[in-house]
């Protein structure tokens, strides 16, 4: 079917182009916002990890100023000039004051032996305090760190045999003799008694904070639950060989809001991109069709144009000849003047095929519907088209099965669909040389059978031809309005397109249906047109009351949205 035009061919070019504009328009903003969606997502996560980081380093810094606290409390006990008062100053307040520092030492480094100067301790154990001498002597002296300004607070965290070692010391001169200050912190005391009264807060169940030591095995507090949220901060002068390990407290929830957060901003994205496009999609389709429509209503006038110009010359012409008295004899003459009367009773037809459409399109085709035979109907639409049929060599046959059912009918707009009916036959079956039409009853029955199919009891008109067929995939288009078959513009058959959506409207308008048949014989010729009505009952006066109360006024497009 040729339903688009060449015309508007130009003005399609920047509208083709304007539309894959607007789909990567459409993308781009999707991809835009997806983007920034994400990146909104990273500096919430950023954000989180900062709060975390920064809760963690206030953690680290607690449990280093606690040691550095103590060791601040060591110096002030600690009097180089006077080392033999040391215990006796620092013991009796060491338990409270300095509760982790098991022991203080002062060694001579100006001599290479390192003498121990004196020496105070909290232990119960002499043997412990032995063997911590000697190991500072021989182990972690050397470990010692002498750069630079030694008179400052340093500290020294090793692990030997397992154990994890801290101490913290500093140098003192006295009458140009250097001392090393060593305050030996205990760890264990700093792992279960310091760290859970400073990491209080810690629940035991769902732990969001641990200790780790240097191989990552934990020291204190059970595993972290928390996934990718966690940070790890080393403790920054003392334990720095240790690490809090540290989960938001929120973090699990975290982790699930934000995934959930971002699926479901993923899937707006998406889905308004889907709707976006599918919007755009609406459009091209509404603005294709409308562009369709608007061709296919040029081509509408242009042939009705025509269709009224051929009959009119025609008419004129042998009014003419009548008129100047050149016609040879009275036969030539009753010929001329029902040629006369025959082209204008297809004008009338055309005319009223055109209002009767008009008045469809703009929902003001009302029909007034009374019982009456669908034969007589029938047989008047014959009559007209006999003497046409004639003239085209062609033959009409009309049968009218026995004991029809009447029909609630509107007798004129009946007669208009089977004159398009039979005009189509003639027009585009002229070699198929005889049309046939044929009022049936089809359905229905008797007894028991047609009380209970009486609705589905039908009157049918079938108007069929030996014609070149229609094609089945235009079969679904001809009820179209303006639309018009392949052959009829390849044989360049005059008509305007209109003819069956106006069958069509008038079928459905009285409850029933058209339909089309084809091809009918095996080599592929010949169409069938079935027009079938709902039949009246004998108790129909029900059916008639109900359809005269109300007239069934028209649908303004009969094959509604689609031309
Ligand atoms: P028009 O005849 O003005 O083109 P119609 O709506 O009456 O418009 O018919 C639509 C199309 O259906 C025709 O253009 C033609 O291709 C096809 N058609 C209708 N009747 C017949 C027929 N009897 N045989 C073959 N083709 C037909």
């Amino acid at each position: 079917m040729d339903l688009l035009p060449s015309a508007g061919k130009r003005h399609r070019v920047p509208y083709f182009a304007l539309v894959p504009a607007i789909v990567v328009a459409v993308l781009v903003l999707g991809g835009i916002a997806l983007r920034t969606t994400l990146q909104i997502e990273k500096a919430r996560q950023q954000t989180v990890f900062d709060a975390t980081l920064t809760l963690a380093d206030e953690r680290v810094d607690r449990l280093d100023k606690l040691i550095i606290a103590q060791d601040n409390v060591v110096a002030a006990h600690v009097d180089v000039a006077n080392l033999s008062v040391i215990a006796r100053r620092w013991l009796p307040t060491a338990a409270r004051e300095t509760p982790t520092v098991r022991a203080i030492l002062v060694l001579d480094m100006d001599n290479e032996a390192h003498d121990v100067l004196a020496f105070a301790s909290r232990g119960a154990s002499g043997r412990e305090d032995d063997a911590f001498r000697k190991l500072l002597l021989a182990r972690l002296l050397p470990q010692m760190n002498f750069t630079g300004d030694t008179t400052e607070l340093r500290h020294l965290h090793h692990v030997i045999d397992q154990q994890s070692l801290l101490v913290s010391y500093w140098q003192r001169e006295h009458m140009g003799r250097k001392c090393l200050i060593i305050a030996w912190h205990e760890v264990p005391r700093l792992v279960h008694e310091v760290m859970p009264r400073l990491f209080r807060d810690l629940d035991r169940e769902k732990s969001r904070m641990n200790v780790i030591d240097e191989e990552g095995r934990i020291v204190f507090g059970p595993p972290i639950i928390g996934g990718e949220f966690t940070v790890g901060r080393p403790f920054p002068t003392t334990l720095y060989n240790w690490r809090l390990q540290m989960a938001l407290t929120t973090a699990e929830e975290l982790g699930e809001k934000v995934e959930r957060q971002r699926l479901i901003e993923i899937l707006m994205v998406g889905f308004s991109a889907l709707v976006a496009l599918a919007g755009l999609a609406i459009v091209v389709l509404a603005s294709v069709n409308e562009r369709r429509l608007a061709a296919l209503k040029s081509d509408f006038v242009a042939n009705v144009s025509h269709e009224l110009k051929t009959p009119l010359s025609l008419v004129r012409m042998f009014g003419e000849l009548l008129l100047g008295g050149r016609v040879p004899n009275d036969e030539k003459r009753r010929q001329y003047l029902q040629i006369i009367v025959s082209e204008s009773e297809r004008l009338t037809a055309l005319i009223e095929n055109v209002l009767d459409f008009a008045r469809v399109e703009r929902g003001k085709a009302a029909y007034e519907f009374a019982r009456g035979s669908v034969a007589e109907v029938a047989t008047r639409a014959v009559d007209m088209y006999r003497y046409r049929a004639e003239r085209e060599e062609m033959t009409v046959e009309l049968t009218i099965a026995e004991g029809l059912p009447e029909a609630l009918i509107d007798a004129r707009a009946l007669e208009l669909a089977l004159v398009n009916l039979l005009d189509n036959a003639l027009k585009y079956a002229k070699d198929g040389g005889r049309v046939a039409v044929a009022v049936e009853a089809e359905g229905g029955g008797g007894g028991r059978l047609a009380a209970l199919t009486r609705q589905a009891r039908q009157v049918t008109i079938r108007v069929s031809d030996r014609g070149p067929g229609i094609d089945p995939d235009e079969q679904k288009h001809i009820f179209e309005r303006f639309a018009r078959g392949r052959r009829a513009s390849e044989r360049q058959v005059r008509g305007s397109g209109i003819g069956l959506a106006l069958v069509k409207h008038i079928a459905e308008s009285h409850g029933g249906a058209v339909r089309v048949e084809s091809p009918l014989t095996d080599d592929g010729r010949g169409s069938a047109f079935v027009v079938s009505l709902p039949a009246l009952e004998h108790d129909g006066e029900a059916q008639e009351r109900a359809a005269n109360a109300e007239p069934v006024v028209a649908d303004p497009a009969p094959d509604a949205g689609s031309p």
